[in-house]
C-alpha cells in the first residue's frame, strides 16, 4: 500500500514543488490548499504530469475549522497520514499589527494546530516538517529571548504564551521581524514536539530550504524551487527527530 503525505500550502511554490516530487516516486499525495479550486487546479496538473494520485484537500492552517473539518474528511475517508508537512507560510504580510499577527498565525501556531488536528490520523512511526528558514536564526534574536527559545527545559504552554505576548506587545521586542521570531519559535517548537510524540516513533524536524526563487522568495533567489523542495524532502524520510536540517545536514537552531 502507498504512504499518505498532507502538505499545507501545496498550490504553488515548494509545498507545489514537494508534492509532485512525492507523487512522481509514489506517494499519495494530499494538496492542502486554503482555496479549494486552487488546490484542485493544482492537483490535476500534478496528476497530469506525473501520473501520480494527488488530491486537494482543503486547508486554512491560521482556521480551527478549517483544520477541524480536514481532519473529519480525512477520518470519513479512512485515510491515515504517513508523513505531514508544516509548508504553508508568509512573508512580509501586512505591516503593523496585524501583520505581526497574520504572521504568527500562520507560521507558528499554524504548524501547530494542524499537528494537533491531524495527530490521530498519523500513523505511528510518521514523519512531521515543519518548514522553517535561516531567519529564525537564534542569533537574530536578543539575548533574552534567544536564550528563552534555547531553554530545554521550556514547554509547549510556555512557548505558546511567549507567543501570544509577542502578537500583543505588537511583535517588535525580540531584536527581529515577526517572520524571523515565527520561524525561530517554530524551530523550538520542533524540538518539544519531537519529545512529547517520541512516545510513538513520530519524527519531528524543521528544514530549511534556503533562499528560493517562488512568490515569496522572489526571482533573485539562488537556489531553483527544485533545491529548496529537495531540502525539505530530508524531513518526510528521515529516523532523526527533534533537528533542523538544511540539505540533510543539521543546522544550528
Ligand atoms: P509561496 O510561494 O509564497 O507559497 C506559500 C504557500 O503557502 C501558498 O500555497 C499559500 O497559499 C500558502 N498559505 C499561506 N497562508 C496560508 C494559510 N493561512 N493556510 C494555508 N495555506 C497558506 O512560498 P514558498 O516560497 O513556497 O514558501 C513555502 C515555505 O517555505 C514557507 O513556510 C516559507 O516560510 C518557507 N521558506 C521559503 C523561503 C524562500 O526563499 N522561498 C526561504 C525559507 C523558508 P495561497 O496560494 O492561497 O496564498
Amino acid at each position: 500500500m502507498g504512504k499518505t503525505v498532507l502538505i499545507s500550502g501545496a498550490n504553488r511554490g515548494i509545498g507545489q514543488q514537494l508534492a509532485r516530487m512525492l507523487a512522481t516516486t509514489g506517494w499519495d499525495v494530499l494538496v492542502g490548499a486554503r482555496d479549494l479550486a486552487k488546490g484542485n487546479a493544482a492537483a490535476a496538473r500534478m496528476r497530469k504530469e506525473t501520473g501520480g494520485r494527488l488530491k486537494a484537500v482543503e486547508l486554512d492552517v491560521t482556521s480551527d475549522v478549517s483544520i477541524a473539518r480536514a481532519a473529519q474528511k480525512l477520518r470519513d475517508g479512512a485515510i491515515q497520514i504517513d508523513a505531514l508537512v508544516n509548508n504553508a507560510g508568509v512573508y512580509g504580510a501586512a505591516r503593523g499589527a496585524d501583520g505581526v499577527a497574520l504572521t504568527v498565525e500562520t507560521n507558528f501556531f499554524g504548524p501547530l494546530q494542524v499537528t494537533l488536528g491531524t495527530l490521530p490520523l498519523l500513523r505511528d512511526g510518521a514523519t512531521i516538517t515543519n518548514v522553517t528558514s535561516g531567519l529564525g536564526s537564534l542569533s537574530n534574536l536578543d539575548p533574552e529571548h534567544r536564550r528563552a527559545l534555547a531553554d530545554p527545559t521550556l514547554t509547549r504552554d510556555a512557548l505558546v504564551e511567549m507567543m501570544r505576548a509577542f502578537v500583543r506587545g505588537g511583535g517588535t521586542s525580540w531584536g527581529t521581524d515577526a517572520y524571523g521570531v515565527s520561524k525561530a519559535a517554530l524551530n523550538a517548537l520542533t524540538r518539544i514536539l519531537a519529545s512529547e510524540l517520541a512516545p510513538r516513533n513520530i519524527h519531528v524536524n524543521a528544514t530549511c530550504p534556503g533562499w528560493v526563487r517562488t512568490d515569496m522568495g522572489g526571482r533573485g533567489a539562488p537556489r531553483s524551487v527544485e533545491e529548496g523542495a529537495e531540502s525539505v524532502l530530508f524531513g518526510v524520510t528521515t529516523a532523526e527527530t527533534g533537528g533542523i536540517y538544511r540539505d540533510g545536514v543539521r543546522i544550528a537552531p
